[in-house]
């Protein structure tokens, strides 16, 4: 049995499931919250029995992980009998900037590394290295393995990441896309290869991770080639509060007549725009399609410009990589919304792509949305992370 323990830390939550990653099974899926505030808890959900859930004191991350332990290895409520039978702890990373172009076991220098990438990713690095110390202290004899939301668009060609912007920025600030969500973009990927019936290495794909954050991804031959989000996961699509792609003159314009700080422009863009932004509802696709069919036209505009945005990255990536071999459509949208898919790919037939209705409208964890004869095939995959962290740290370790 090769049991992983998959850890999401942030500042003030940890995420965890343990996985059997040779029968791919979810052992048990669990939250710390408020750690550091009042009110801290612990609550574990294990398939088919009742949950645990714990009000208990999580002063840090350290308290956090001994009660996962516990949870895990509790006589009534756990999974496993002792620590032993944890194989190795996989941590989501956020940002390996330019250092991991793929998943790493973890020692001091990886450490060192991740915090050299802080700059880049400051809301997010410095709670992942918390949860590696609590781990490494809690697990010493357990490996770690991180992987990280970046390392996956790493084969991405200079052209495709660098900005037109003076070239000093990049030597001096590493300024250049990085691109997110990479586990997901490339579990997916796999997936897609596996359904088309061909090696992953003779494909091309475009995958279209839409949630309420979203990305979407040219791979050629299992290769990122090109990815929507940026230097940060602002650019790019139309998201749930964040805008995507913006002239950055307007940007400025709108700062100097509003007079705003930095900081309040970067919580406009990131928290108050999108399809919150557009329609003035909500940042939810359920509430804002609520909104458009009772009417409301800025609900409609607002899900109009999310599908335009996804429907020219298609293209893009298509012309990119020569055509594609299948479209993948992920994440809370892309895998629960049919109007979404169908509109993105809507008169897209002179490019190979066909959807079917009826297939569209199914539900399902993985299946093909297009016709038996569009030339590309179109597929919906429910995405997850967690397993795709717990196969890389099975490969690793
Ligand atoms: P995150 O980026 O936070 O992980 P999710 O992948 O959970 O986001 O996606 C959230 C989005 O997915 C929301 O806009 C929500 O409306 C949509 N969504 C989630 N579940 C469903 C569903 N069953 N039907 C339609 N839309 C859904």
């Amino acid at each position: 049995m090769k049991n992983i323990l998959v850890i999401n830390c942030g500042s003030s939550s940890l995420k965890y499931q343990l996985i059997d990653a040779e029968n791919k099974a979810m052992l048990a899926r669990g939250l710390c919250d408020r750690i550091g505030i009042e009110n801290s808890f612990i609550r574990q959900s294990v398939n088919g029995s009742k949950e645990y859930r714990k009000e208990v004191e999580l002063p840090d991350h350290n308290a956090a992980i001994k009660e996962v332990i516990k949870a895990l290895t509790d006589k009534e409520y756990g999974v496993i009998e002792s620590l032993e039978d944890i194989y190795a702890v996989g941590h989501r990373v956020v940002h390996g900037g330019e250092f991991f172009k793929s998943s790493v076991i973890i020692d001091e220098s990886v450490i060192k590394a991740i915090e050299k990438c802080i700059p880049l990713a400051p809301l997010h690095n410095p709670p992942n290295i918390t949860g590696i110390k609590a781990c490494q202290k809690a697990m010493p004899e357990v490996p770690q393995v991180a992987v990280f939301d970046t390392a996956f668009h790493q084969t991405m060609p200079k052209e495709a990441y660098i900005y037109a912007l003076p070239y000093e920025y990049y030597e001096k600030y590493s300024i250049r896309k990085y691109g997110f969500h990479g586990t997901s973009h490339q579990y997916v990927a796999e997936r897609a290869a596996d359904l088309l019936g061909k090696p992953l290495e003779e494909t091309r794909i475009i995958t279209c991770h839409i949630g309420n954050g979203g990305s979407i991804s040219a791979i050629k031959g299992g290769k990122s080639i090109d990815t929507s989000m940026g230097f940060t996961p602002l650019d790019g699509l139309v998201m749930g509060t964040r805008s995507g792609i913006v002239d950055a003159a307007a940007v400025l314009y709108i700062m100097e007549e509003e007079n705003l700080s930095c900081n309040e422009m970067n919580l406009i863009l990131n928290k108050k725009s999108g399809l919150l932004g557009v329609s003035g509802i909500s940042n939810d696709m359920r509430d804002v399609t609520d909104a458009k069919d009772n009417g409301n036209e800025r609900a409609e505009l607002a899900i109009k410009l999310f599908n335009y945005r996804v429907k020219s990255y298609i293209g893009q990536y298509m012309a990119l990589m020569g055509g594609a071999d299948a479209i993948v459509f992920t994440a809370g949208i892309g895998e629960n919304n049919p109007d979404t898919r169908y509109e993105c790919c809507k008169n897209l037939e002179f490019l190979g792509i066909k959807i079917d209705q009826d297939k569209n409208n199914k539900k399902d964890d993985e299946f093909e949305i297009s016709t038996d004869d569009s030339k590309v095939k179109v597929f919906v995959i429910a995405t997850n992370e967690e397993l795709a962290i717990a196969k890389e740290t099975v490969k690793l370790v």
